[in-house]
């Protein structure tokens, strides 16, 4: 049985007030807030048990390694990948993708050849093949969502033309919550030969994800929206992939052999883990995440969509409200304007009087915004221990907000 208030307790921050009244933490989409057995793991790592990673004989470095190691063992399990070896431990989503677009694409794509985008990808997935755009006269080619904010799986397969090096998708929008069937565009690429990257950054925080089920060959995801330490993230590749890829960043760690004439690698993963790595927030990370596990992804998963549920029934009431892409199997991501104008600003602002944190602006997804017309949105994005309460506390602010500006 899910039990909302066990879990709040958990974390400190949730009792806390803002401008005089109880936060309520709607900007997960963000960054996720940290459950006490997280905050212990990072102070014990300092307090306790610091040291690098991989180096020395000491005790304390065969500590950290274990337990810097170990995190590697629980990325694993969390997305189901058939070996540790194939997860690189690094800072975040935005690492893992340049690392695939440096490592993997930029070697082997030519001028002409193209990378099939979505519309509402972040920035940290459109950004990195801008670079191969403008640096090998590789072509993006755009595969828009409809007027619900759904992206059709069979429209990312036919893009796929000949000179289709990679397909990059997201697993989930951070602006409309979309949910997009990464299996089945895994499933038509692979019959075109073409690999899939899937940024997970959003969906590994509200549903199970298994990447041999989906059938991706790389898979980013981000610790800090996962309850875990900013600093830390990780990405899937699949063995033939990373087999094919080349070192993103140079330095310690990650070599076999250094001379002046010549340098030789370590074997992958770790020759993708240059220098003293993000020790104490990957180990943070590992706590996150099997902490999650504990929690039961199933469990968060129904609990967020009830709050979907229970949000999109009370928005149904406000008429002057517009719920961006609102559409069925969304996850509980609101981007949200009200008629009459007011801006997306000052609607955060408001709502900050009210304790209430979201996010306001252009969501790292330009080219999204551009195609819906809107400016800036308000988003309101709910995570694993927001309640019915506070959906009504966001509707009671938007109320007073319309009032306000409306
Ligand atoms: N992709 C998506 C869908 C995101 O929402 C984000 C973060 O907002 C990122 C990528 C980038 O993650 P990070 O900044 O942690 O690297």
């Amino acid at each position: 049985m899910y039990d909302v208030e066990e879990i709040r307790a958990q974390f400190p921050i949730l009792s806390r007030e803002i401008n005089g009244v109880p936060l309520v933490y709607l900007d997960n989409g963000a960054s996720a807030q940290k459950p006490q057995v997280v905050i212990d793991a990072i102070n014990r790592g300092y307090a306790q048990e610091y040291s690098n990673v991989h180096r020395g004989l000491h005790t304390l470095s065969t500590i950290s390694t274990e337990r810097y190691e170990g995190t590697r063992d629980v990325v694993r399990k969390f997305l189901n990948a058939a070996s540790a070896e194939e997860i690189i431990l690094n800072t975040g989503t935005t690492e893992g993708i340049n690392m695939v677009a440096y490592g993997w694409a930029m070697p082997r794509m030519e001028p002409g050849d193209e990378i099939v985008l979505s519309i509402m990808e972040h920035h940290a997935n459109i950004v990195p093949w801008h670079f191969l755009r403008e640096r090998q006269g590789v072509v993006i080619k755009w595969v828009d969502v409809d007027a619900n904010g759904d992206l059709d799986p069979q429209a990312v397969i036919d893009a796929i033309g000949p000179k289709t090096k990679l397909v990059a998708v997201t697993h989930m929008s951070n602006v409309l919550g979309t949910v997009v069937d990464v299996k089945a565009i895994c499933d038509g690429a692979r019959a075109r030969g073409v690999p899939v990257l899937v940024d997970g950054s959003q969906a590994a925080v509200h549903m199970p994800v298994d990447v041999q089920a989906i059938g991706c060959d790389f898979y980013a995801i981000t610790g800090h929206k996962l309850y875990g330490p900013s600093g830390a993230g990780a990405i899937y590749v699949r063995s033939e992939r990373m087999a094919e890829m080349r070192p993103f960043m140079g330095g310690g760690d990650m070599i076999d052999r250094v001379t002046r004439d010549t340098v030789t690698y370590n074997e992958p993963p770790m020759r993708f883990e240059a220098g003293t790595p993000s020790i104490v927030s990957t180990i943070g990370m590992g706590v996150a995440l099997d902490w999650m596990m504990g929690v039961g992804m199933d469990d968060i998963a129904a609990h967020e969509r009830h709050l979907r549920n229970r949000a999109i029934e009370r928005f149904k009431g406000l008429n002057w409200l517009n719920v961006q892409g609102n559409s069925a199997g969304k996850g509980a991501i609101f981007s949200l304007t009200i008629e009459g104008g007011a801006h997306a600003h000052d609607i955060s602002t408001v709502l900050d009087k009210k304790g209430i944190a979201v996010r306001a602006g252009t969501h790292c997804a330009m080219p999204l915004m551009d195609h819906l017309g809107v400016g800036a949105t308000c988003r309101a994005s709910f995570g694993l221990y927001n309640t019915e309460a506070e959906v009504d506390r966001l509707v009671d602010a938007l109320e007073l907000c319309h009032e306000l500006f409306g």
